[in-house]
Formats: structure tokens, sequence, C-alpha cells
């Protein structure tokens, strides 16, 4: 496994890889790993090294093992129930019941009667739900704010402070994007951008490496229950495209009218992470829900 690490070190080093020529022939683009491991397993290096006895199943199982944690084909699915259709009265008890039942991240919608015709709950609710976002053994579940209010950033702020782990908000409600993801990074949140299902996707041109998460509406935002619009599919393509080309590790979130019988249709377009209100909240059995949209994702 050194020996391997070694390799994949070199790999990414120009000059080594000169020097190497012949036996890490593909190696020369600078993203490493699988590429650095492929070669070694025709008649490279570490044949010339080990000569025949080297061990092809030990090799083959470490690239089993570096690929499971890189390979883009099989991305970490999250489901994010939106407490939006949670019941409003218990809010802390449907937190921890939702996430007990499966829950990877618990979706904020954090709406103000301005930017969107609704209005819902501020920070001192999400700090008020902060210890109840934890698994039953006590790890912490990720608490992921989505903004729909203008201004952002002062509230933006709030919600850091309150224990958000994810802040996102509309770059059409900021009057300066760059700077409103940088208030969020400061405060030690992970930084998100939410696009509204007719808002174009220019913005990501200049501010794409500087995010965690970005989050597609696929219903216009205001009211939980939509229905998804299907356009919103070949927009999750172009985004999937664009976070491919960063290089970046970036969450595509898709919000609005995903249920058990479009997620899979969702993932396929590229997306990771689903947004699920009413699907989830609006049955009696959150656990049967999330079960069958792990389900579908893996069939
Ligand atoms: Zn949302």
């Amino acid at each position: 496994m050194h020996f391997l690490l070694f390799l994949v070190g070199v790999g990414d080093q120009p000059v080594a890889c000169n020097q190497l020529c012949g036996y890490l022939t593909r190696v020369g683009d600078g993203d490493g790993v699988r590429k650095a491991i492929d070669p070694l397993l025709g008649d490279g290096l570490l044949r010339l090294v080990l000569g025949e006895r080297f061990n092809l199943k030990l090799i083959h199982r470490h690239m089993a093992i570096v690929t499971a944690t890189i390979d883009p084909m099989n991305p970490t699915y999250r489901i994010a129930p939106s407490i939006l259709s949670a019941d409003f009265a218990r809010l802390g008890e449907e937190v921890r019941t939702v996430i007990a039942s499966g829950a990877d991240w618990i979706h904020f919608d954090v709406m103000d009667n301005h930017y969107v015709p609704n209005l819902t709950f501020g920070p001192m609710i999400c700090q008020a739900l902060k210890p109840h976002a934890v698994t039953p053994d006590g790890k912490p579940v990720p608490i992921d704010v989505h903004l729909m209010v203008q201004p952002v950033d002062e509230l933006a702020s709030a919600f850091a402070k309150a224990g958000a782990d994810y802040i996102s908000f509309h770059p059409d409600a900021s009057a300066h994007v760059h700077r409103s993801i940088q208030n969020i990074k400061s405060h030690g949140a992970k930084a998100g951008l939410t696009f509204n299902p007719a808002m174009p996707l220019d913005v990501l041109d200049w501010v794409i490496e500087d995010l965690d998460l970005i989050l597609l509406m696929s219903v216009n935002p205001g009211f939980g229950g939509q229905s998804f619009i299907d356009s919103t599919l070949r927009k999750i393509e172009a985004v999937r495209k664009r976070i491919d080309a960063s290089g970046k590790d970036i969450r595509l979130e898709v919000d609005g009218g995903i249920k058990e019988n479009n997620i899979r249709a969702v993932a396929n377009a590229g997306a990771d992470t689903f947004v699920a209100g009413s699907a989830i909240f609006g049955k009696p059995d959150y656990k049967a829900v999330i079960d069958q949209m792990r389900a579908n994702l893996a069939a």
C-alpha cells in the first residue's frame, strides 16, 4: 500500500512523471489517483521493481478501495427532509423522528414574506432545533439552511451563529453575491447558491470554486407540496457538467416535488442530494418513504 501511495504521489508530479515516462505514461494530467494505479496493472514500474512476484490480487483490492472513495459513478446520495412540511407544533420531535428514519440532512426553508410570498422560521428556531439534529446514537446531522430572503447577509450570519452547517441563498436576492458567499464562509458554515427554475446559471462562471453546494429549485419557491418542473432535469445536467469541470467537491441538491417515483430520474440527471418535504412528512411512516427512495436510487 505504501508503494502504491508513493506512485500515486509521483503521478501528480510532472517532473517525476516524465522521468518515469513509459511506465506511468497516462499520469501527467494532475488528477492522479485512479490513472496512476491503472497503468501499474499492465507492464509498468511495479512489475519492473517486483518482477513477476507481485500480488495482483492484493493490488486489485487496493484499487477497489481507492476507486470506491473517488468514483463519480457511485456518488453518496443524501436525503434531506424539509421541515417546511413537518408539524410545526412539535418540530424537535419531528426532526428526531425523521433522522431516526434515515434522513441524512435536515433542510430548513427560510421564507421572509418579501423575497417569497410566505413566512416560516428564523435563526432562533434553528438554534432551538440544533440539539435535536442528532442520530439516535448522538452523531450530529447537518442543518441545511435554504434562505429565501432579501437582503441575505445579516440573516445568513445569524443562521451561521445559530448552528447552520450549510447556508444557501438566491443570487438574485443579494446585491453582492461573492461577498455574501465569503460572509457565510467567514462564519465557518458551508456556502451554497440556489437557482429558481427560470434563473440562468451564469453567475456560476465566477463563483463556483467558492461553493460547497448548488441547490436547484424544481418548483417556484414559497410553498410546499408543489409538482416537480421537468425542465429542471436539463438544468441538473448542466450544473453537473460545471461541477465536474470545476474538479471541486460540491453537492448538487434539488428542491421541490421530489417523491419516490421521480427521485431516480433526478439522480440520473446528476443530483446527489434530495430535498423532500410533503413526500416524507405527509406520510405516516417516514422510514418507509426514505427506505423506498433509497431502494429506487440503488435500483
Ligand atoms: Zn428549500
